[in-house]
C-alpha cells in the first residue's frame, strides 16, 4: 500500500481531494513503475486538484503533471531497477494518473533519465515550469537572442516558470527586466539575478497604438492577455517573444499586426507537454549547467501530500512564489 492525494467527484459534480491509500494494483497499466521521491505544484495541477478545468476526464484521479524518482520494475529495455528518472508533460496527471504519489506507472517513452548533476528534489524544484523557461531560452537563442542588445523582459516573474527564466538569463549574462504584480518581491526577483523590475500595472492597459518605443531584446511571456499585446509593441526590431502561458488570459488584447510587418518580431510558441525527446534532453543538461543551484534553492518551498489542496488553491490565485517542491514520502 502507498499513500497518494486522491481526487474523488460526487454525485452532484463536485470534487474533493484527499490523501488515500492505494494499492500497486490500483495503478493504471504501462510500462515503468516508478517509486516517486518529489513532484511540484503547477497551474494545471491547480486545476486538476480542483473542479478539473475539463482536464480531468475520469474519476478517482491522481493529479502531478510531474515528477522526479526511481524505477522500481520496468517492461523496457531503457529502462531497470534504480534508475533515476524524471516526467514532465504527456498529459500525466490529467488523462493519466500522476506524480502525487509515492508510486506511479508509466510509460516507457514519456520519461527522461535525470540529468548528471541533477538530484530528484532539484530536478522538481525546476519540475515543468523551469523545463519550460529553459525550452523559451533556447527558443529565443535559436533566433538569435544573445547578451548584451538590451534587457530580456520576463512577464508573470514571481512565479515558477518567470522565476526560473530570471535565474537562467541573468546566470547566461542577460541583463533581466522582471514585470510583476507583486511588488513586495522585489527583493526575490533582484535576488535571481533581475536588474529592472516593472509593475504589472504599467503593461496591462490596452492601447491601440501601432508601435511603441523599442524595449526589449527578447521576452518570456507567462502571462498574454493584455500584456503581451503591450509587449508586442515594445520589443526591439527582429527580436522575438516566447509564448509560454496565459495567466492573464487566453486572448492577446489589442494586439495588431505592426510589430511582425514593421519590425519583424517574432512569436515563437512553446509547448512543454508533446516536446520530442530530443530536445527535452537537451533542455534537461542546460538547467544542469545553466541554472545556478544557489538561486534555485532560493525559489523553493516545500510541501507534502495533504498540503496540496490549499497549494492548488493557491496558485490558480497567483499566490505562489517560485517552486513548490513536494516530498511525496
Ligand atoms: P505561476 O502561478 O507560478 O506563475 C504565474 C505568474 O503570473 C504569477 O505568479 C504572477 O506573477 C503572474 N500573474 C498571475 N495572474 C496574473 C494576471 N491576471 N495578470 C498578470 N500577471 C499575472 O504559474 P507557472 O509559472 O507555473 O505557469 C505560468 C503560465 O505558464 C501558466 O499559464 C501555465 O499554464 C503556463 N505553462 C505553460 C507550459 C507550456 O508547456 N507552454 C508549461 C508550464 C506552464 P507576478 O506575481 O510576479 O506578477
Amino acid at each position: 500500500m502507498f499513500n497518494a492525494l486522491v481526487v474523488n467527484k460526487d454525485e452532484d459534480g463536485k470534487t474533493h481531494a484527499g490523501v488515500q491509500q492505494l494499492a500497486l494494483d490500483d495503478l493504471p497499466e504501462a510500462e515503468v513503475t516508478v517509486a516517486v521521491d518529489y513532484s511540484t505544484v503547477n497551474y494545471k495541477d491547480g486545476l486538476c486538484i480542483g473542479p478539473g478545468g475539463g482536464l480531468v476526464r475520469n474519476y478517482p484521479h491522481v493529479p502531478g503533471i510531474d515528477f522526479a524518482g526511481t524505477v522500481e520494475a520496468s517492461d523496457d529495455d531503457r529502462y531497470k531497477p534504480g534508475d533515476k528518472v524524471v516526467l514532465t508533460g504527456w498529459r500525466v496527471g490529467e488523462a493519466h494518473w500522476g506524480g502525487y504519489a509515492q508510486k506511479a506507472r508509466v510509460r516507457a517513452d514519456w520519461l527522461v533519465p535525470l540529468p548528471k548533476g541533477l538530484d530528484a528534489r532539484q530536478a522538481m524544484a525546476v519540475g515543468t515550469a523551469g523545463l519550460t523557461s529553459m525550452l523559451s531560452v533556447m527558443a529565443l537563442e535559436d533566433h538569435g537572442l544573445t547578451p548584451g542588445h538590451g534587457p530580456v523582459l520576463v512577464t508573470g516573474a514571481a512565479g515558477g516558470v518567470g522565476s526560473v527564466a530570471v535565474a537562467v538569463l541573468a546566470a547566461l549574462g542577460h541583463e533581466v527586466a522582471a514585470v510583476t504584480g507583486r511588488p513586495e518581491q522585489e527583493g526575490y526577483l533582484r535576488e535571481l539575478g533581475a536588474s529592472q523590475i516593472v509593475a504589472r500595472d504599467e503593461l496591462t492597459e490596452v492601447t491601440r497604438k501601432p508601435l511603441e518605443s523599442e524595449l526589449w531584446a527578447g521576452c518570456v511571456d507567462a502571462v498574454a492577455g493584455s500584456m503581451l499585446g503591450r509587449v508586442l509593441k515594445q520589443m526591439k526590431y527582429g527580436t522575438s517573444v516566447a509564448a509560454v502561458g496565459l495567466a492573464g488570459g487566453a486572448a492577446i488584447e489589442g494586439a495588431l499586426i505592426t510589430p511582425f510587418i514593421l519590425r519583424g518580431v517574432n512569436l515563437l510558441g512553446i509547448d512543454s507537454v508533446m516536446q520530442p525527446y530530443e530536445n527535452r534532453l537537451r533542455a534537461w543538461e542546460r538547467i544542469a549547467r545553466d541554472l545556478p543551484m544557489d538561486k534555485l534553492e532560493a525559489m523553493v518551498q516545500p510541501a507534502t501530500l495533504s498540503d496540496l489542496p490549499g497549494l492548488g488553491a493557491d496558485i490558480l490565485k497567483g499566490q505562489v512564489k517560485g517552486r513548490v517542491v513536494v516530498d511525496v514520502n
